[in-house]
């Protein structure tokens, strides 16, 4: 008898915990919708008028609600860059999709990320891609993401402390390398480490300028080609050579 107010209250935290996981599906939802009609609007510029589906799916099934300090929960799905501490952010979800779309993820991609921030773009990877590895140059944000990655059960993710712009040699060379923080150049160690056949999504530009969103893409025979898709404004990419 002294059970049944407990066992109330965890039906109750049970009905509260759905309540709110639905919410959370359906500000996913409509996060999805406003992108594609961004994504629409950017058409000229990325060349792209939609994403892939795939990539529109594993969007609206990773929850960003979970990469972002406690105060910022309430914003989580809204299509804007947000405060993750240490003077990071979490990029703006359409960039996320850009992103990801560029790189044209396959289930059985390698894929290398420098700046893992929150941890949400790399799951966003781990929705798609086999093996996603790392790498975030201030410790207590690669704590974070490694904690929330593993409190998701996201396995194929490996992170990593260290200075990207070196990349993970070990684990190379990768299909795909996705830099979120703004380099002053093409890090030559990333170009090395990308597969023949293999594309890199970049922005690069100096600190408070216009910087750019590149695709880079490694031909057959190790030549590259790249292509301006968009101006963006991203954190600065730091460390590299001095
Ligand atoms: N992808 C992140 C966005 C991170 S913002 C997300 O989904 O939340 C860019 C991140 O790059 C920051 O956390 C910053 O600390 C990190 N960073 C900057 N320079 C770096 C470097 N040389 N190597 C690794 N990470 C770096």
């Amino acid at each position: 008898m002294h059970f049944a107010p407990l066992i109330g209250l965890l039906l109750w935290l049970g009905a509260t915990g759905g309540v709110l996981a639905d919410e959370f599906a359906e500000r996913r939802q409509q996060l999805s919708a406003e992108i594609a009609a961004l994504a629409r609007q950017t058409a000229v510029e990325t060349g792209r008028r939609e994403f892939d589906p795939q990539v529109m799916a594993a969007l609206e099934r990773t929850p960003r609600h979970r990469f972002v300090p406690a105060a910022q929960i309430p914003h989580a799905y809204a299509n804007r860059p947000l405060p993750i501490g240490h003077g990071q952010t979490i990029s703006q979800p359409y960039i996320v999709a850009l992103m990801t779309d560029l790189i044209q993820p396959q289930p059985e991609h390698k894929v290398l990320e420098i700046g893992t921030g929150s941890g949400y773009q790399a799951a966003v990877l781990a929705e798609l891609v086999e093996q996603v590895y790392t790498i975030e140059i201030i410790e207590p944000l690669a704590v974070q993401a490694t904690k929330v990655l593993e409190d998701l059960d996201y396995a194929n993710v490996q992170t990593r402390v260290g200075d990207g712009y070196y990349g993970w040699e070990d684990a190379g060379p990768f299909d795909a390398i996705m830099v979120t923080a703004a380099a002053s150049h093409v890090p030559p160690p990333l170009i090395a480490q990308l597969k023949p056949g293999g594309r890199m999504v970049i922005p690069v530009g100096a600190r408070f300028l216009t910087q750019h969103l590149l695709l880079v893409e490694k031909q057959e025979d190790g030549s590259l080609t790249t292509q301006q898709i968009l101006p963006v404004r991203f954190v600065p990419l730091t460390g590299g050579p001095s």
